[in-house]
């Protein structure tokens, strides 16, 4: 089965965030499913692939010249980079100052156009299309072949002026808005399944409020809507043989992670009598970060020190600074990105926060999980498929969730999570339960490979 795999990241060669790793991701599981699976991506810096020519690209005027440079990775696997004009910048989508560019409309919209080109000159036998960059394409096809349209970020659409719509030469009502052109909102609308990454996502975003103002277009796909929960790169979060960290553990010999667990406590200058709890995050609304802080006045109540790692938004990590230097015995915030530092806590730590208002998978919480760090989460998206409460599962769980989204349901899952923390027969049960599960980007894949059979037979 060839499949066409259009994404504006892939990591490592591009990321700015979860979109490069996810797409990276599915497409190594579905090449070692045995598919064959090219992936396209625009040519941000003009890499050098191989020795192929780039393949010059039937499109409108206004996106050409376009061209194809069909080639392969070191490892042999297919890629295609895209050349259109004004796509070969330092990062795929803002200047220096962090601000997006002006023309990510048309620089997108071309690279969609080439894309659907490429589709055209040489038809796979599934079109599988990742968030907003990629949704003109269904737009230029006459016929498209069988389309699935995955859904990584909800909020961005990419909505631009309406005077677009004149240039898309298929089903243009699709994509109208409100007057705007809205490459998200169109995809939806005619791609064959969409899936987001999560099944609990699925559900949460047709509920009014939830999807990001597109409810509608994503109730009326009814079944053809759903989730398929992310995986892990279970390479580079492996406790048995993670090369950040000083020592190796895994289930049933966690020696290695008391070990670890005493490095970062000596690291954080504290001494341990009492559970520690971690937190790796983007400082945003999204993570619940003030939900997260509200939680610092009772750590002395509950008896546990709590480490925050992250950066973003200025005004909510001011109020981090300023609670760590009043309760500077029991919480840190360690500001900036730190990949050691992040393997560090969660594998150090005992517990781990995640408060999030909405998450549409949520990789650290499983990430936590693998390095038998025990979750408490909020109840939403992603977290409600992948931690299961200890509680309400009599002892058969993996983590804690609150089911209130607030400070007092995060600090009653906190307690609650505390006590099984302390009663080491509970704690080793819900660690070995969350080391065990397998969150492989091949069981992902799997699924992915499912709704491409029933689109193709
Ligand atoms: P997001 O919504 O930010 O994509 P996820 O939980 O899906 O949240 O994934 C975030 C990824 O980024 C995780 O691998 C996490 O370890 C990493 N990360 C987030 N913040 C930091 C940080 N400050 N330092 C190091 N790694 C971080």
């Amino acid at each position: 089965m060839r499949v066409l795999l259009a994404s504006a990241e892939l990591s490592p060669l591009v990321k700015a965030g979860g979109l490069g790793d996810a797409v990276a991701g599915l497409r190594g599981a579905l090449i070692r499913a045995g598919l064959d699976v090219e992936t396209v991506i625009p040519d941000y810096r003009g890499w050098r692939l191989d020795k192929s020519e780039p393949q010059p690209l039937d499109v409108p005027e206004w996106a050409a010249p376009a061209s194809a440079h069909r080639g392969r990775m070191a490892d042999g696997s297919r890629l295609t980079l895209i050349d259109v004009p004004e796509i070969r910048r330092p990062h795929p989508y803002d200047d220096t100052e962090g601000h997006a560019f002006p023309d990510n409309d048309q620089r997108f919209m071309a690279f969609a156009a080439a894309v659907a080109a490429l589709a055209e000159m040489d038809p796979p036998d599934i079109l599988h299309l990742n968030d907003w960059h990629t949704g003109p394409i269904l737009g230029f096809l006459d016929e498209p072949p069988p389309s699935i349209l995955t859904i990584h970020n909800l909020a961005y659409q990419g909505r631009i002026n309406g005077g677009w719509l004149d240039d898309l030469p298929h089903r243009a009502d699709a994509y109208e808005w409100f007057g705007d052109l809205n490459p998200l909102s169109g995809a939806i609308a005619l791609a064959d399944r969409v899936t987001t990454v999560s099944p609990t996502f699925a559900s949460e975003i047709v509920v009014d409020g939830n999807g990001f103002g597109l409810e509608e277009p994503l109730r009326n796909r009814g079944s053809a809507l759903v989730g398929i929960l992310n995986g892990l790169d279970t390479e580079v979060w492996n406790p048995a043989n993670d090369r950040l960290l000083d020592h190796s553990f895994g289930l049933g010999q966690l020696d290695g992670k008391a070990h670890l667990r005493a490095e970062l406590v000596d690291r954080l200058g504290w001494h341990l009598d009492g559970p520690l709890i971690s937190m790796v995050t983007r400082i945003t609304d999204q993570k619940g970060i003030d939900i997260a802080l509200s939680v610092v006045p009772y750590l002395d109540g509950i008896g546990a020190r709590f480490a925050l790692l992250g950066s973003g938004d200025a005004a909510l990590a001011a109020e981090a600074r300023a609670l760590a230097t009043a309760h500077a015995d029991r919480f840190t915030f360690l500001e900036g990105y730190d990949e050691q530092m992040a393997h560090l806590l969660f594998a150090g730590a005992d517990l781990y926060l995640m408060p999030s208002r909405f998450e549409p998978c949520g990789l650290t919480q499983m990430q936590a999980m693998r390095y038998g760090t025990i979750p408490v989460t909020s109840a939403v998206g992603g977290l409600v498929d992948t931690v299961v409460d200890d509680d309400l599962s009599r002892g058969h769980g993996t983590g804690f969730l609150a089911h209130d989204v607030s400070p007092t349901g995060l600090v009653d899952a906190l307690h609650r999570a505390v006590r099984a923390w302390r009663s080491p027969r509970r704690r080793s049960g819900i660690q070995r339960r969350g080391m065990t599960i397998d969150w492989s980007w091949d069981v992902a894949a799997r699924e992915y490979l499912a709704l491409y059979e029933s689109l193709t037979q």
